[in-house]
Order: C-alpha cells, then structure tokens, then sequence
C-alpha cells in the first residue's frame, strides 16, 4: 500500500485512535518497498529488522501512555552517504559494497530517538556526485512520475521514495544541489538548511565547506517537522551551529502579506519557457496572497558553477583519501606491492565521474594552480555570497526556479558532463552562500513533469522559508 496518503500529522492521529500500530505501518511500507523498487531502484537496503524493532519500541511506547516522539512510526528512508550501524551503507560505490558502519549518524540518531522508523536506505550518486542519480555503481534510480526519466541527483532515491510513497520522509545531502533539484524533478519538498545547521557527523564528506544534510517530504509542514529534530548543535561536529533551533511549525500560519520578495534576473535567463512559466505562476500566487516582488540583482550567478566545481572537486579530491583499501573499502586482491594496492584499489573501486573529479581537484591544489583555480575559485565564493547578503537586505526572500528544465531521460545527459553541471546552476549559488534554500514543487509541465520553485533566506532563517513555502502551498492545494 503505498504511503502517499500520509503525513507525520496522520501517521500520529491514526496511532493514538489504536487505527493502526506503528509495527502494522512498517510492515506496509516494507512490502510495499519490496514491491515498487524493482521498478525504480530507488532502495539499495532495506533493513526491515531495524525498522520493525523501532516500530515495536514506538507501540510500546503508546502502550504505556508515553509520548512516542515527534516522528512517531513515521517511515524514513536514509541517502546511503548516511552511516547506519549495522545497516550497510555503499555510497553508492563499489569500493563500499560491503561496508558496515560500526555507528550510527547524528541525523538518524535523532531521527530515531523521535519515534522515526528506518525503512532503507536510498541509492544516490557515487559519492553524491552527480544531478541525475546515473552515477551510482548499482544501477540507476527511476523517477517515480516518469520512469524512463532520471529523478534527479544525488539525492535521486531519497527524492524517490518519497514521490513513490514507501516512505513518508527522508534525509538527502546538498553539496551543490542534491536536495532541491530531485525534489524538483519528482514533485515533493527538499530543504537545504542553512550550512551548519544540522550535524554532518556521520555524513560521509564531500566538499565539507558545502556539504548539508537536509530532508525530503510531501508536504511543507512535514519538511519543517523532520528538520526541526535533525537541527541543533552536536558536540560530535564543530561545524555545527549553536544558534537556537526555532519553531519551525509555529511559523506556518499562512501569513505572507507584506513580505518582499527578490527576482534575480539571472535566474531568468536560458530557462525552458515552460519552467518559466509555471515559475511566474507560482509568482503571482505569491503576490496575489500579498507579497510584494522586486527585482534583485546576483551579478556572480554566472560564475557559480566554474567556481563550485574547483573547490568542491579540491575538497573532494582530499576528502576521498582516505577510500584506499587500507581502512573502509574493498581491497584489490591481485596486487603486489602497496603502492599497486592503492592504485588497482582505487582504479577498480572508483566510477568513472569520481575519478575526473579526483583528478580535476587534485590539479587545482597542486603548486602554482593553487592561486590561479582555487584561491581565486574562493574569492569568487565570497562574491557570491556577497549577492546574496546584498539582495536579502533588500527582500525578505529571493525566489526563482531550481533547474533549468524538468526531470530529463536516462542516458540523456550521461556523455555530456558540463551539460549536466549545468543542472545545477540556480541551486549551486544557495550551497556557496551557505544560506537555507527549498524547492516546493509548482505545478508540472504538458508532459506531466514536475517543477519545483526555489526559496532563498538568510542565514538561519528556516522559519521565514517554510513560511513562504507553506503559503503558497495552501493557496494552491486542489
Ligand atoms: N550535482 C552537483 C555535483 O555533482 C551537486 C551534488 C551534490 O549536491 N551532492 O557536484
């Protein structure tokens, strides 16, 4: 039975009316899962011992008259850069096939403490490189809404089971994109908070200065629940803020009259006409609820997606060391001598796309391109971020559209890697800045593709975000 049907609201009203037991939800979810992945492979595990155990301690829990938590047997699924202990977890790479975590990330820590019930864990991009989910050593993910179509990536699988309802939420990560744009391409709700927000203590790194964890939903409210327990200050990462997490869900009163919010002209610019369209629907909807739209001016957007791939590719190149055989991965057999091992290691383990940015970072940090591609590349960072801080003095928002176009066919993109970058153009700018961003879908194309508006705030304001989101969300509800 698919899941689409509920949110955490309904999931909480049906457990305490005894209409269901969280254990019978899971149970649903899991067959479900098992039923829909051939279709999409959006699971690489599932893990029905964790998620039935979890599910029993949440009945209990009601059982005995104790709150069960804000996630009360609510199914989740996992991005497989995530650890779970115990719980494989690949990367979607070969080198990780067979890797167990021996502990569990802070975000699923506290996912579970809150009652969430762990369904599996999603199939994503190797190493969350890529838009398109194709990148993964274990088969594409399918869009739900489209199957001959790529839901998107990194984040591809998580975007999926949610839009294919076997489970109600899940957590993605963003380094450039990797949440709003599957989001996008599949139709539900993806935030990217701001940068620190959330742990990334058990995240397996990226580009540490970009890399977010972030959660996917149908809904708004839904969204703003699941990041209100994952957020917070986590002694297990120092990146972590210590800023006070607000109410998320107090914030959602469909109140927006008066709020301004920045157009960027940039954004504008070699869109599909259709997204465009919708984009501007989506506009008026805002201004017809009483916001006021100005035009704002991000003058780097251009620049953003040179500028990203030198430093997230730097930060990758150092960051993916450490998959050398020696520690985590799969170790080639036939080799000699060590340094044979490193390199049939990492030569067999590594897809394609991971290499070429192993192989690009290394070549920006390496003496005498360091100030010429990196340095520069982080000057033209602070520019970016300086456009953001400029517009968001003026607006209270910025708002534009998250891909340039909709979800596009397996095998369409896959010979062209800048094409594919390209993708990320509007989403790229949002990570740099390190400011909280969303996509909340806004209709869908003649095709029936879906679209997703994109929300920029300042730094920290999540709750002005899902505001706005959720607004429009309301005004539109058929
Ligand atoms: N598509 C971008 C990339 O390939 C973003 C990935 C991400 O956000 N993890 O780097």
């Amino acid at each position: 039975m698919s899941l689409a049907g509920y949110t955490i609201d309904s999931i909480r009203a049906g457990l305490l009316a005894k209409k269901f037991s969280s254990e019978e939800l899971a149970r649903e979810a899991l067959a479900f899962a098992e039923a829909e992945n051939p279709k999409t492979n959006a699971y690489l595990t599932l893990a029905p011992e964790r998620a039935l155990s979890a599910a029993k301690a949440v009945d209990a829990k009601i059982a005995a008259g104790e709150d069960p938590g804000a996630l009360a047997g609510v199914p989740i699924g996992v991005k497989d850069v995530i650890v779970t202990r115990g719980l494989r977890t690949t990367c979607g790479s070969r080198l990780l096939a067979n890797y167990v975590p021996p502990y569990d990330a802070t975000a699923v820590i506290r996912l579970e403490r809150a009652g969430g019930v762990i369904v599996g864990k999603t199939n994503c991009d190797e190493f969350a490189m890529g838009s398109s989910n194709e990148n993964s050593a274990f088969g594409p993910v399918r869009n739900p809404v489209a199957l001959d179509r790529v839901p998107g990536g990194s984040s591809g699988g998580s975007a999926a089971v949610v839009a294919q309802g076997t489970a109600v939420l899940s957590l993605g990560s963003d380094t450039g994109g990797s949440i709003r744009q599957p989001a996008s391409f599949c139709g539900v709700a993806g935030v990217t908070p701001t940068y620190g927000r959330v742990s990334r203590y058990g995240l397996t790194a990226f580009a540490s200065s970009l890399d977010h964890i972030g959660p996917f939903a149908r809904t708004v409210r839904d969204s703003a629940r699941l990041l209100q327990v994952i957020a917070g200050r986590d002694e297990m990462d120092s990146t972590s803020a210590f800023a006070p997490v607000p109410d998320y869900v107090a914030a959602l009163d469909g109140n927006v009259r008066g709020k301004k919010l920045g157009l960027p002209k940039q954004f504008f610019e070699g869109l599909s006409s259709e997204t465009g369209d919708l984009i501007m629907r989506a506009v008026e909807e805002l201004k017809k609820l009483g916001c006021e739209v100005l035009d704002v001016d991000l003058p780097h957007t251009q620049y953003a997606v040179a500028c990203y791939y030198v430093i997230a590719t730097a930060e990758a190149s150092s960051n993916l060391a450490r998959f050398d055989g020696i520690r985590y991965t799969a170790r080639a057999s036939s080799a000699g001598t060590l340094s044979e091992m490193y390199r049939m290691t990492r030569g067999e383990g590594f897809g394609a796309e991971c290499k070429r940015r192993i192989m690009l970072g290394t070549y920006v940090l390496s003496t005498g391109y360091y100030d010429a591609y990196y340095l520069k590349a982080q000057r033209v960072r602070a520019l970016v971020a300086r456009d953001y801080a400029r517009a968001l003095e003026q607006v209270d928002a910025v708002v534009g559209p998250v891909s340039p176009f909709p979800a596009f066919k397996i095998g369409e993109l896959v010979d062209d890697p800048v094409a594919m970058y390209l993708s990320d153009i509007y989403t790229i700018t949002g990570d740099l800045a390190g400011i909280p961003c969303m996509s909340v879908p806004c209709g869908k194309t003649r095709e029936g593709l879906p679209v997703g508006l994109q929300i920029f705030t300042r730094h920290f304001h999540e709750a002005e975000m899902f505001r706005l989101a959720e607004a429009y969300e309301r005004a539109t509800a058929s």
